[in-house]
């Protein structure tokens, strides 16, 4: 095979697609800069604090812009909040109370919740400690929201709607802001006192605007950190929420008033100026990928010409040894650790052995070139990120190396 030419036939067909996508990187920007603005973000914001963190004039502005920036009255952005499952656990654990219903419409919520609602044990307590009610509706085989269900959930006024935008290790399709805002508008009709909670991972910057939902997470070291945030999570909401939550996070009358950013503003607000960039950067090679890998056969989910939500490209290889290989590959097109040679092997918080390839600059980082794949039939591999356009490309033209010649 020709690699260099099945790459350049596919980039010139898929050309329109990341016009599309460079449109809403400048829309999303634009509304980061008139945050920054607004605010008056200057130099200042980006001193130490230390101690208690009393009045951290930092903190205090980067939680300002990010609720600004996804339509939130609140936010807490903190480079403590160690992963995107401590920030969806923060908002879950900080609002849910003894008897609530808890209706995820999306299915089971991602691998690493598990303990925190109390489907496997866990050291400490977890919600099931707590005796809530958890309801579950899956969603449709051809992917989509099940309507029907969940309007009839919906009527036994639930006290929290949950809702996971990405596809997560599954072989579906995100769903998008259109059709999360049309189950929030059913939502708030039916059942207008019920929490709609957003897992928001891997969707930021995807498209023009965030869903409207009351509380939102998400990981600093995926699509709001643009690459730079070395660490943290953020979760932004109506501040009623956000104000409970920030007491489960640090002390019952303490909240969000207290905290360090240990020198991080820097890095997480310039990580969120270019976040829509590097967003914008590594959908394009999810696109090329699914073009690709769908020429030669293999079925991808999205399309490269369907609509996307998040920046995760599942591509079904079929083959063990395939998705071992296409991990090794892109391993190999990384700048750090690109020597090493990443193998299946046991992560806490999942059910099988995983594979990952990740060469970043920040350890774990998937919104750096990254490629993952739990050891299970049929064995898909899901490829997200890359910093740059550039590095994806040859990230893909590794993987057909490794795979074909
Ligand atoms: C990555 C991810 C999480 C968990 O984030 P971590 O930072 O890996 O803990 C949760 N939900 C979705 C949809 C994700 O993609």
């Amino acid at each position: 095979m020709n690699i260099k030419k099945t790459i350049k036939g596919a980039e010139t067909l898929v050309a329109p697609f990341f016009k599309a996508y460079d449109e809403i990187a400048e829309k999303n920007t634009e509304k980061i800069i008139k945050a920054m603005q607004k605010y008056k973000l200057s130099d200042m914001h980006f001193a130490w604090n230390t101690g208690y963190g009393y009045d951290d004039p930092g903190r205090e502005i980067t939680e300002k812009i990010f609720a600004e920036v996804f339509g939130m009255e609140d936010a807490i952005v903190r480079p403590s909040i160690v992963s995107g499952t401590h920030a969806l656990s923060l908002m879950i654990t900080g609002l849910v109370r003894p008897k609530d219903i808890f209706l995820s419409i999306t299915g089971k919520p991602y691998d690493t919740l598990d303990q925190v609602l109390g489907f496997k044990k866990s050291k400490s307590y977890s919600l099931k400690d707590i005796k809530y009610y958890y309801k579950q509706i899956d969603l449709l085989p051809q992917g989509g929201l099940d309507l029907t269900a969940i309007h009839s959930a919906l009527m036994n006024k639930p006290e929290f709607m949950y809702i996971q935008r990405s596809s997560g290790y599954e072989w579906r399709r995100a769903l998008t802001v259109g059709e999360i805002t049309e189950v929030i508008t059913i939502c708030r009709v039916i059942s207008p006192k019920t929490i709609i909670l957003l897992d928001n991972c891997y969707g930021e910057f995807l498209e023009e605007a965030e869903p409207e939902a009351d509380v939102m997470a998400g990981s600093l070291i995926k699509n709001p950190g643009g690459g730079l945030a070395v660490g943290g999570g953020y979760i932004a909401g109506k501040k009623e929420y956000i104000e409970r939550i920030a007491e489960r996070m640090t002390v019952p009358g303490i909240g969000k008033e207290c905290g360090l950013m240990y020198g991080q503003t820097r890095n997480i607000l310039q990580g969120l100026f270019m976040a829509p960039s590097v967003v914008a950067a590594s959908v394009k090679g999810a696109i090329l990928s699914a073009k690709v890998f769908a020429d030669l056969g293999y079925e991808v989910s999205p399309k490269y010409d369907q609509p996307r939500s998040d920046i995760v490209q599942s591509i079904k290889l079929k083959d063990k040894d395939k998705v071992i290989k296409f991990c090794q590959a892109i391993q190999s097109a990384s700048p750090v650790n690109g020597h090493v040679m990443p193998m299946p092997w046991a992560m806490p918080g999942y059910n099988e052995n995983v594979i990952m390839a990740a060469g970043a600059f920040v350890q774990g980082s998937s919104i750096e070139l990254s490629a993952d794949a739990p050891m299970k039939e049929p064995y898909i591999v899901y490829f997200q990120g890359g910093l740059t356009y550039a590095h994806a490309k040859i990230g893909i033209i590794k993987a057909l190396e490794a795979i074909y010649n």
